[in-house]
């Protein structure tokens, strides 16, 4: 397996301590686990802790982990999105190895298994519909009763059970019954059903079955069958494992593999079903599987997320027993984290206004250094335009100017990063709608690259771009999908989508120095004193560059001497 690029280890957990425990006692040697998504749906950031998890401990205990196609239930799965799993698991930086599986391949072995468990008296063909099953199965306070076809010999029950396979019967009407106990407290021990017919076609075996195991029964099978020893899974299937216990034992398979549970991740802000992503893309809520508003791993990569920094949230989240929401602000302090080490900063202004220096020949034009990152000192510097026509942002001038206001107003003197110093004599207003039209100011000569030989101090710095080089492009800002904590916790009767963030996508004009707009597709830059951003990796061209804004600033220019507004 490949690495993924160094991080500190993760801390351990109940989970690695039992592997850790497992390796001591010389229960196994060697550790094998799985990832066994459905391809029913793109993976989104809930399975990028399993996979942190499941790959995590492989890594790390020097064993392997499986990418298993868990598609037993034909109805919803393609091989669009097979391919969508792969893709995104290598990009977040873990790989199988040639250990590439798809449950439908061990059907075969599965009808065999039932048959094994039907000769030894641990399974029967049923004939009771699903409405009869539901009186019979009972509750979790009082016992069921059991189906009068529990009893009826192996060979009846292998008789029809090769004519349920064969086709002979109509979708839902027979299936086999794994025998266990009526009387459980635990309805899954009640006579589950392990195969069912139903005519649909499989992405992958195409018509070639009608009848299908369920999950519970073929889970185990498919981790015993790949050598499992450790099957991490979630919360929900704590539950479950009686009967994946049980299965493996009365199939007497030697070495059983161990299923543990751990808590899923949820997020404020967001829904993590695949139901629900689906149904956003569908309807047409968000653009696509990969809307950089979606909480996909595709979406995430859009939107300009990094493979470490959501690693890096995974680890922090951690991995404990207990359901708890994780606040999306863990995820963006993640990527902030990561971009201010690695991102070089440039100037755009988003909404701007311009700024007319009256005493700045008309051709002249300056090249100033601008520091790439001052995080990085290997990072260099890079070239920007001064001329006498600049923008900045509306929001960095005011009229009047209060106490503790450093920006730009009428009288001030402010530095223009890596510019000037220059000091605002007027402005001119659209008397119709109010706005300010036009900024006169005056420069400093001396000031050159952002210092008084004088040494004298001004307290605030802002950002510009010169008119004449400033390229536009568009920018798409985004802000959360949902604009309630927990958007799936609404009353009976009310959808989750009520909760839709109208708002959640604004796309804007910004004026650009000409270095950024220059960047490659996919190139992470920091907008200085606004965001991290991303060249869109689709539809960015040269002629009409497109950004899309991954996360806003939260640190100020304190260095600088800029406190924000
Ligand atoms: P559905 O929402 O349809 O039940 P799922 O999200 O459980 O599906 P699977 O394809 O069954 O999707 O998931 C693959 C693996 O990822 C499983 O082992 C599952 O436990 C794990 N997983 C899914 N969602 C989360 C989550 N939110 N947090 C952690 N692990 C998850
Ligand atoms: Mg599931």
């Amino acid at each position: 397996m490949t690495t993924p690029t160094p991080e500190t280890p993760a801390p351990s957990d109940f989970i690695r301590e039992i592997i850790a425990d497992d390796i001591k006692t010389g229960k196994h040697s060697r550790i094998v686990t799985r990832f066994p998504p459905e391809p029913n749906g793109y993976l989104h950031i809930g399975h990028a802790k399993a996979i942190c998890i499941d790959f995590g401990t492989a890594l790390e205990f020097s064993g392997e982990c499986h990418l298993r196609m868990d598609d037993t239930n034909p109805a919803k799965e393609t091989m669009e999105y097979v391919e969508s799993i792969k893709n995104d698991v290598h990009w977040l930086g873990f790989d199988w190895g040639p250990h590439f599986y798809f449950s439908a391949d061990y059907f075969e072995r599965m009808v065999e298994c039932a048959c094994e468990l039907i000769r030894k008296g641990k399974a029967y063909v049923c004939e009771l519909t699903s409405e009869q099953w539901k009186d019979y199965r009972g509750i979790p306070t009082l016992p069921g009763k059991e189906s009068p076809f529990r009893n009826r010999s192996a060979d009846e029950s292998l008789s029809l059970f090769a004519k349920m396979r064969a086709g002979e019967f109509p979708d839902g009407t027979l299936c086999v019954r794994a025998k266990i106990d009526m009387a459980s407290p635990n309805l899954h021990m009640r006579d589950p059903v392990i195969y069912r017919i139903m005519r649909a076609a499989h992405y992958r075996t195409g018509d070639k079955w009608c009848i299908y195991p369920t999950y519970d029964y073929a889970h185990p099978l498919e981790d015993a069958f790949e050598g499992i020893t450790h099957s991490l899974c979630t919360l929900e299937f704590e539950v479950h494992r009686p009967l994946y216990d049980w299965v493996l034992e009365q199939l007497a398979i030697a070495k059983r593999p161990r299923q543990i549970e751990f808590a899923r991740l949820n997020i404020t802000y967001t829904v993590l079903s695949k139901r629900k992503l689906l149904e956003l893309v569908r309807d047409g809520y968000v653009k696509g599987w990969d809307d950089p508003r979606m909480p996909t791993l595709a979406g995430l990569r859009r939107r300009g997320y990094t493979p470490s920094a959501i690693r890096s949230f995974c680890q922090r989240v951690g991995v404990t027993k207990f359901d708890s929401f994780t606040d999306i602000a863990l995820l963006e302090f993640c990527i902030r984290e990561e971009l201010n080490q690695t991102a070089p900063r440039f100037m755009a202004v988003l909404d701007p206004v311009k700024v007319v220096i009256e005493n700045y020949p008309e051709e002249k034009v300056d090249w100033f250094d601008a520091v790439n990152n001052p995080e990085d000192p290997a990072a260099g510097t890079h070239r920007v335009p001064f001329s006498r026509e600049l923008y900045i942002e509306r929001a960095d001038f005011r009229e009047d100017s209060p106490k503790k206001y450093y920006r730009l107003a009428p009288g001030k003197e402010v530095r223009l990063r890596y510019g000037y110093f220059i000091t605002c004599t007027g402005f001119t207003r659209d008397e119709a709608t109010g706005q300010i039209t036009e900024i006169r100011c005056t420069y400093d000569p001396a000031t050159g690259g952002g210092n008084a030989p004088d040494g004298r101090k001004v307290k605030g710095t802002i950002h510009w771009v010169s008119a004449k080089h400033a390229v536009p492009a568009e920018v798409r800002i985004y802000d959360r999908l949902f604009n309630v904590e927990h958007p799936d916790d609404v009353p009976e009767g009310v959808d989750y989508k009520t909760n839709i963030n109208p708002d959640s996508l604004k796309i804007g004009q910004a004026l650009l120095e000409p270095e950024l707009a220059a960047l490659p597709r996919g190139t992470r830059c920091q907008f200085e004193r606004k965001g991290y951003f991303m060249v869109d990796p689709l539809d960015s061209t040269p002629a009409h560059p497109v950004f899309n804004q991954i996360v806003p600033l939260k640190d100020s220019w304190a260095k600088a001497g800029t406190p924000q507004p």
